[in-house]
């Protein structure tokens, strides 16, 4: 089966240091994919240049459900599909969580008909509260985003990134400054995630990486040092040496 998401050869450069220096990945549909390493590995790089923010160098590809969308920005590709949560959650304080996920539905709500005024608006407003109601927010669809504590904001960030209707979600370190509470709810929330959405995390959290992933990559220095299952991964001796030289 073609994955939905191919990367082949990606290098990228900051001055003399090789961030990526040719790095391949793959992510099925449906696929829970954990990409772990050390500090400046390159995890993050790796999302930028599959998010479209960062272009990869000397004729690396990212390929998406079939298409080539090197060439894409991060807005047309979220278009097709991608969407990502950073390692801050990026939401609008002054508004509701509700109005936060009725503005991140806008672009793809289809109004029932087309003529009707309003329609867009009101097709995102019906998928803000189901959203709200998955990612455990119901109770607090009312507040504002900025009065929320900061394991809910991520939660919202995910039902605003689930608004895009997205096949591949890039998750960003999600339990960077959440309590083990905080992280113990988002692991539930993630693991009841529809399959219709791939996942690709970047976490330095083992345990939720362990608790989430089919499968994992193991970068270093920028190149992928090994690849395979979460079991693989954790009895890896080449993965134990890696993190014990880096600071993880
Ligand atoms: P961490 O786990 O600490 O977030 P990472 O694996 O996500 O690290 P990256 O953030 O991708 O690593 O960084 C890879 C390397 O590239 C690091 O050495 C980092 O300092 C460097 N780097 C990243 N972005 C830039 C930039 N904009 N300019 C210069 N160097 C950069």
């Amino acid at each position: 089966m073609t994955p939905l998401l191919t990367v082949q050869d990606v290098r990228v450069r900051y001055g003399s240091l090789a961030a990526l220096a040719g790095v391949d990945l793959s992510v099925h549909d449906g696929q829970r994919h954990a990409l772990i390493g050390p500090n400046g590995a390159g995890k993050t790089t790796l999302l930028n240049v599959i998010a479209g923010a960062t272009r990869p160098q000397r004729g690396g590809t990212v390929r998406f459900d079939g298409r080539d969308v090197s060439r894409l920005g991060p807005a047309a590709r979220a278009r097709r599909g991608i969407n990502r949560i950073h390692q801050r959650p990026a939401v609008f304080s002054t508004l509701t969580a509700t109005e936060n996920v009725v503005v991140a539905a806008l672009p793809r709500a289809v109004p029932r008909r087309r003529w009707w005024p309003g329609g867009r608006r009101r097709a995102a407003q019906h998928r803000a509260g189901p959203l709200l109601e998955q990612m455990g927010l119901a109770d607090v669809a009312s507040v504002p985003a900025g009065h929320l504590a900061h394991g809910q904001r991520r939660q919202l960030e995910i039902a605003m990134a689930l608004a895009g209707r997205p096949r591949l979600l890039l998750l960003d370190e999600p339990a960077s400054g959440l309590s083990a509470t905080e992280v113990g709810r988002l692991v539930d929330l993630l693991r009841a995630l529809p399959r219709a959405v791939a996942v690709l995390l970047v976490e330095h959290r083992l345990d939720l990486v362990y608790a989430l992933a089919d499968t994992v990559t193991v970068l270093r220095d920028g190149q992928r040092l090994a690849a395979g299952t979460p079991d693989e991964i954790r009895t890896s001796p080449l993965v134990r040496q890696a993190y014990a030289d880096g600071v993880a």
